[in-house]
């Protein structure tokens, strides 16, 4: 046994995440007088802290900043007698009654377990990409977009997050050159309309980045164009890259997974594994939303309370009829 196993509590729940779905089962979870872990490496709230404006969330008609809305959501699971732990999750043994979560900070108990940790952005696998992130490279347009004033930067994407970061980043850059593989957007046309009205965002189609360069910082991106191949360089001060995400759920093995790691449930969220749940955007759903994560959020931690109520009769979502 692990000498730093925390095993004098067995949880009712543990959830592992605290964006908007974690956060929304501890919410119920707690409310349903469960006593709840949520364990979570970095501040709560999720990646949407990490966005400017969230914007349609119903209850806000003017939008809420993401950091404030992260903040309320953590207050309002503390409320309820949600415990945190910031710490992170390096395995989980989800098979059998007791669920064992072992982190760097030792190991926690759950009979049921949520899991909620969302995704990672995905890179693009160029050379100089890791070299620059964090010197010119950023995944962050919220964090880092205000230390770029009147300079000249790079979007790299075509979906709903290319577009608003590239929004959110014209308010302070000269120039935002907005760079995706296809001539058409995959982003709402009510984000493609703002762009399209924008000055500073020059959009550059059918190009894909070959490589990032520089000494100490980025200074450039080789581009190809896909239609003639032609090479060419571009000189920036900052590149943003929003090229989608990839579910971080490698650290969980046994739960049915699609091809990309999504952990695929049935509609009350239930895993493979039963007294597992998944909720929020690591699931194989239609539509990741902030919205639709807090829902999934509520209907995990719904349906934790009732595996545990039926004394874990129910099974994983293959077993029931
Ligand atoms: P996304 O919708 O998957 O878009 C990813 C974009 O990156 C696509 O345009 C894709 O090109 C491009 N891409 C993917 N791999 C690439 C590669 N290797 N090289 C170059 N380009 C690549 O991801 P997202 O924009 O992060 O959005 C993720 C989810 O969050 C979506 O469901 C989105 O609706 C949601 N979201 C919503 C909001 C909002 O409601 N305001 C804001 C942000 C995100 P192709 O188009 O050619 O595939």
């Amino acid at each position: 046994m692990d000498s730093r196993d925390n095993k004098e509590k067995i949880y009712d729940m543990i959830v592992l995440g605290a964006g908007p779905a974690g956060l929304s089962a501890a919410i119920y979870g707690g409310r349903a007088q469960m006593s709840t872990l949520v364990i979570e490496p970095r501040m709560a709230g999720g990646e949407i802290t990490l966005t400017d404006r969230l914007d349609n969330y119903p209850g806000f008609p003017e939008g809420i900043s993401g950091f404030e809305f992260g903040l309320l959501l953590e207050k309002h699971a503390a409320r309820f007698g949600a415990e945190m732990v910031s710490t992170f999750v390096e395995r989980v043994e989800p098979e059998g009654r007791v669920k064992k979560v072992i982190t760097s900070s030792g190991a926690f108990f759950g009979q049921t377990l949520v899991i909620a940790t969302g995704t990672a952005p995905r890179t693009l696998g160029v050379p100089g990409e890791s070299i620059f992130t964090g010197r010119g490279i950023s995944f962050c347009a919220t964090c880092d977009g205000p230390l770029f004033r009147q300079k000249r930067l790079a979007v790299i994407g075509g979906g709903d997050a290319a577009v608003e970061e590239a929004l959110y980043l014209s308010r302070f850059a000269a120039e935002v050159i907005l760079i995706h593989r296809r001539n058409t957007l995959r982003a709402v046309p009510y984000l493609q309309k703002k762009l399209s009205e924008n000055p500073i965002i020059k959009f550059l189609g059918e190009t894909v980045v070959k490589e990032f360069k520089g000494n100490q910082k980025l200074e450039k991106i080789v581009l190809k164009n896909v239609t003639d191949n032609k090479v060419s360089e571009i000189s920036v001060d900052g590149a943003f890259l929003y090229i989608g995400r990839v579910p971080s759920s490698g650290f969980i093995d046994g739960v049915e997974k699609d091809s990309q790691g999504y952990i695929i449930t049935n509609e009350a969220m239930e895993t493979s594994i039963s007294g597992v749940f998944a909720a929020g955007d690591i699931r194989q759903k239609v539509l990741r939303q902030v919205v639709t994560a807090a829902a999934d959020g509520a209907i995990a931690a719904t349906m934790a309370l009732k595996y545990i109520q039926n004394n874990l009769t129910l099974t994983g979502y293959k077993n029931v009829t």
